[in-house]
């Protein structure tokens, strides 16, 4: 399968030169199979993502409906046209929750379109129905995290190809059984490293991890590359190569905009 990420950027979008490198926009990634194309979340990294709807069975899968994770949903000019259905689903809420808060926020006074009275195409399915869909090509499976209002984290399973996306998440000691097993031999994992360790100091509560956590779970598990995602809006390109530069392990990187992987 191929994984793409078009969204780095934690909690608001980052123009600006001094973030061009990684990238400035906010949370999402694509899986690619023969059959599928699955996304995870739809920050504004989604309005630039080639919807391929004519070939491919797309879902939209949310980790949870903080404003960077949901924002970019309608801006992706292949949402519009009439046609084949698009699924969006989450293992956070029931289909009905799913649907409202996204009517509720795609719609007056937050914005000028009601996404679901104009886009009939777009079907809210339960998690439990989207991953029977997708089943026979992609197992889906879920792990609840620790974040303000909830989050899930996915696992995307393809033969032995395996893609965990861990977002929004406050690593806490307890979780790391836990998410050992979820992620245990992923190929890639992706971890939200908003903060650093002497950030997070002031941030308890606020619903994310650090860099240095990242580490610290590679060390301990089984997972062969960490793909540290989710960066602070104002941690520029010098600042996330100067971070990059102090670790060691070769299984770590940063997350880039328009990275792809052939996995
Ligand atoms: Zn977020
Ligand atoms: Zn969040």
């Amino acid at each position: 399968m191929k994984f793409t990420i078009h969204g780095v950027r934690g909690s608001v979008p980052t123009p600006g030169v001094e973030y061009a490198k990684y990238g400035g926009n906010t949370s999402c990634f694509e899986i690619e199979t023969c059959e599928s194309q699955i996304f995870c979340d739809a920050g504004t990294g989604f309005r630039s993502a080639k919807l391929l709807r004519e070939e491919k069975n797309v879902c939209v899968f949310f980790t949870h409906f903080h404003h960077d994770h949901i924002q970019g949903l309608p801006f992706n000019n292949d949402l519009f046209p009439e046609g084949t259905k698009i699924c969006i689903s989450s293992a956070l809420y029931d289909k009905q929750t799913t649907r409202a808060v996204l009517k509720q926020y795609f719609s007056a006074c937050f914005f000028p379109v009601n996404i679901f009275e104009n886009l009939n195409h777009l079907s809210v399915q339960s998690f439990d129905d989207a991953k029977d869909a997708l089943k026979r090509d992609v197992d889906i499976s879920f792990i609840n995290l620790k974040h303000p209002g909830g989050a899930v984290g996915y696992s995307f399973v393809k033969e032995s190809k395996k893609v965990v996306i861990l977002l929004d998440n406050e690593f806490q000691e307890p979780q790391l059984d836990g998410l050992s097993e979820f992620c245990k031999d992923a190929d890639i994992l992706i971890w939200d490293g908003m903060f650093t360790k002497e950030e997070l100091l002031g941030k308890r509560g606020w619903g994310h991890s650090s860099i240095e956590q990242a580490e610290e779970f590679t060390k301990l598990c089984d997972v062969k590359k960490t793909v540290i995602c989710h960066h602070a809006p104002y941690r520029s390109d010098t600042d996330i190569d100067e971070l990059k530069a102090r670790i060691s392990s070769g299984r770590i990187s940063f997350g880039c905009e328009k990275m792809s992987f052939y996995i």
